[in-house]
């Protein structure tokens, strides 16, 4: 069993497959370098503890132990395969356009395994078969579809039909004794990582947001309030599995209600990338490929470090760059801020989300950037601009968000917070404000960004 993103034992088909298929299995984690170096210091932490607490279930479970090798998926799959004489390879898809490229190499070197290229013990047991379930979504994709058997680029209809889709059969897992094959050791993160790991942690936290998940269609949009679940990085890594989250959380109110919709955009996106790979770097439409966006690497720097002058902004942004999470709400605002105010290439602000989120997930990640600036399916309308001072006013409303995160503003009363600038200079002053010193006046003033930005994207009509 090669575990990619579902490092969990539970409501896991390719576990529960290996499992009760076979007398003996390998619990295998391949330590992909391009994957890991390219995660920022938050996501690398969560998947080497997560790996720990796999390897600790392991051990509970059974006698074995999670063999955890470094190198190419390609070299190191078939290596192992080949050192235990497995009959058989067991994964759950992923969807992204690099997890498809590596698979694609994975399955033809095994392929490449015919009987006579095996070693002499182990060619009677003919050709490795690659077994491939679906473990990360609530369905899988291509059984979401219109009638005319496409992915809808709208989210409403995709998510009638996801909500009408029956669940595929919940697996269980077989009586397999785990290998404890040797390999390389388990790799320690440097520090805590974000969420406390493993598959029981992420349980716990998803029973304890199910009692509740009744506020949630209320208290979701309020970034002081820890009003959302934080299981994003659970499902990402797979330490819970979505159809246990949408078990556990049910239906019968609004909240419940907003809560397993929020999946569905999690399975829509993921559904759409399968069909439109080149949703990663291009627009849907051909009308938003040719924006001029600006060259303006102090403003991105601003915006990365949270000294944008806009205290949501900044917040937000310091809450990720601290601890790798950031609230959605948020999340909406500062991509708004980057693409719209700023006029900056959205693609840049996925790069750097991407880096950072101890959540980051491609299709999610690209998705929702897409949405933010406009380009995507179902976007928000490029017309429809965040404001970044009224967002602050209406869901930060007594500023205890950006007094947690900007506390240079904490001493400001919740009228003057949201636009320090505007306030009264003695107000700003005996609150121990210098603007300008102590905190950045705003990098540009939001009417006038708002009147360049509406000039400048103008799509072309559709080819
Ligand atoms: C610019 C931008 C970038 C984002 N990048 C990511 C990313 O890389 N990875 C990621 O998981 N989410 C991403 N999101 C979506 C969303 O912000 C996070 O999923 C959410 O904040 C996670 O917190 P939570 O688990 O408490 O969410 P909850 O509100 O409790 O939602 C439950 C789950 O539903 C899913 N979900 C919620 N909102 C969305 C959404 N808008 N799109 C897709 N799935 C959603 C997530 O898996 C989430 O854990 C991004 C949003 C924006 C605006």
């Amino acid at each position: 069993m090669w575990f990619r993103r579902d490092l969990r034992l539970d409501d896991n088909p390719a576990w529960a497959q290996a499992t009760s298929s076979h007398e003996q299995v390998v619990a295998l984690f391949v330590l992909d370098r391009r994957l890991v170096d390219s995660a920022g210091p938050f996501r690398r932490r969560q998947l080497f503890a997560n790996l720990i607490a796999l390897d600790d279930e392991l051990r509970a479970r059974s006698d074995g132990s999670l063999c955890v090798r470094w190198g190419d998926p390609a070299v190191v799959v078939p290596e192992v395969i080949d050192a235990v004489g497995a009959s058989a390879l067991y994964l759950n898809a992923d969807v992204s356009p690099f997890a498809t490229a590596r698979d694609h190499k994975v399955m033809a070197a095994i392929e490449r395994m015919t009987p006579e290229h095996r070693a002499p013990e182990h060619r009677a047991t003919g050709r490795v078969t690659a077994r491939v379930s679906h473990g990360t979504l609530v369905h899988p994709p291509g059984s979401v579809l219109t009638r005319a058997k496409g992915v809808s680029k709208v989210f409403t209809p995709f998510w009638r039909t996801w909500a009408d889709t029956p669940l595929e059969p919940w697996p269980t897992p077989g009586g397999a004794s785990v290998l404890a094959l040797g390999g390389d050791p388990l790799p320690v993160p440097d520090a805590p990582p974000p969420m406390a790991p493993g598959a029981s942690a992420a349980l716990e936290r998803l029973e304890r947001f199910a009692t509740r998940a009744d506020a949630y269609a209320i208290e979701r949009d309020l970034p002081a309030t820890a009003g959302t679940s934080e299981l994003s990085a659970d499902l990402k890594f797979g330490t819970v599995s979505p159809r246990t989250a949408l078990d556990v959380v049910g239906h019968g109110s609004p909240g419940r209600d907003a809560w397993c919709r929020q999946l569905a955009w999690r399975d829509w996106y993921a559904h759409l990338l399968v069909v439109h790979p080149q949703l990663v770097t291009e627009p849907m439409a051909d009308k938003y490929r040719d924006i001029a966006w600006a060259d303006d690497p102090s403003g991105f720097e601003a915006w990365r470090a949270g000294r944008t002058g806009y205290p949501l902004v900044d917040a937000g942004m310091r809450q990720l760059a601290e601890t790798g999470w950031m609230h959605n709400r948020v999340r909406m605002v500062t991509a708004s801020f980057l693409v719209k105010d700023l006029l900056i290439d959205w693609r840049l602000g996925e790069r750097h989300f991407r880096h950072l989120l101890v959540d980051a997930d491609t299709p999610q990640n690209v998705g929702n950037w897409q949405w933010s600036a406009g380009t995507g399916p179902d976007a928000a309308p490029y017309h429809r601009i965040m404001n970044p001072v009224t967002q602050s006013q209406r869901f930060d409303a007594d500023g205890g968000y950006i007094r947690c995160w900007v506390p240079e503003l904490a001493g400001l009363s919740a009228q003057a917070i949201h636009a320090p600038w505007r306030a009264p200079p003695l107000e700003v002053a005996a609150a121990g404000v210098s603007l300008g010193d102590s905190y950045p006046l705003p990098i540009v003033d939001h009417s006038e960004a708002r009147k360049r930005f509406m000039t400048v994207f103008r799509p072309s009509p559709d080819a």
